[in-house]
């Protein structure tokens, strides 16, 4: 009965939008024309033999989790940060993170963090029956569910080097929903800006649909380590777009 009602909430949660986080995908597949291709070749060249040194792609911070990549239950310590669990290794540079953040006039809001594999997997599977309970057929509660919840096994906040934070006024002055207009807010902004200064990216950029299989999301930042998140930064890639660089790097 209890687990009933906790359950309840969790769906609660998901369809407010808190776990949609990584949830939506898109298919706006784009043709390249041949010239297209050849420029989009030798960028690439540019960019490998530009690559900073001592990164590998199999490196734990580069770990990549998304509906292409799906993963198992990790196994590393947590610790909590403003409440919110994430992988230990992140704490230190996380928290300096949000105090710069804060110094800067912009306080926090932490949101979400690490996330197991069965808790996504209880999430889905509530909303799904939500859905059905509503009155849907089962192919469409799995295509709503789609929209607002990260896949199983497949969302990148199992890593535990995710983290969801939102400027504090704006998300406590709209209902506390995670939405991509959050950036029009300054401390937003200033979040975006000032990632990669401490290690992280903003995971899920403008445009990056087509590489990440998630639309833009203004609050989800990943940590990466300092040079990656550098030179993903400064060369406006995703995290797949540079993994896949530092692998052709190796070969
Ligand atoms: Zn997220």
């Amino acid at each position: 009965m209890t687990k009933k009602v906790v359950l309840k909430g969790l769906a609660f949660v998901a369809l407010a939008g808190v776990l949609s986080g990584c949830g939506t995908t898109t298919n706006k597949a784009k043709t390249a024309t041949a010239s297209q291709k050849t420029s989009q070749q030798s960028r690439r060249q540019q960019l490998i033999s530009a690559l900073p040194k001592g990164v590998k792609s199999t490196d734990s911070d580069l770990v990549l989790v998304n509906k292409w990549h799906k993963r198992g239950e990790m196994t590393f310590n947590k610790s909590d940060v403003d409440g919110i669990a994430v992988r230990s290794s992140i704490v230190k540079p996380l928290e300096a993170f949000l105090a710069g953040a804060k110094k800067a006039g912009y306080p926090t809001t932490m949101v979400s963090g690490y996330r197991s594999v069965a808790y996504q997997q209880e999430v889905w599977n509530q909303s799904i029956q939500t859905y059905e309970n509503e009155g849907k057929s089962a192919k469409q509660a799995l295509k709503l569910t789609k929209e607002f919840v990260a896949v199983p096994s497949g969302s990148e906040h199992e890593t535990g080097l995710a983290a969801d934070i939102m400027n504090t006024h704006w998300f406590s002055t709209h209902d506390n929903q995670l939405l991509s207009s959050s950036d029009k807010n300054k401390g937003q902004q200033w979040l975006i800006k000032h990632a990669a200064d401490y290690g992280f990216i903003l995971r899920f950029p403008k445009d990056g649909a087509k590489s990440t299989g998630i639309d833009y999301e203004s609050w989800h930042f990943r940590y990466v380590g300092k040079k990656s998140a550098a030179f993903i930064t400064k060369h406006n890639l995703t995290l797949e777009q540079y993994v896949s660089l530092l692998k052709a790097h190796e070969k």
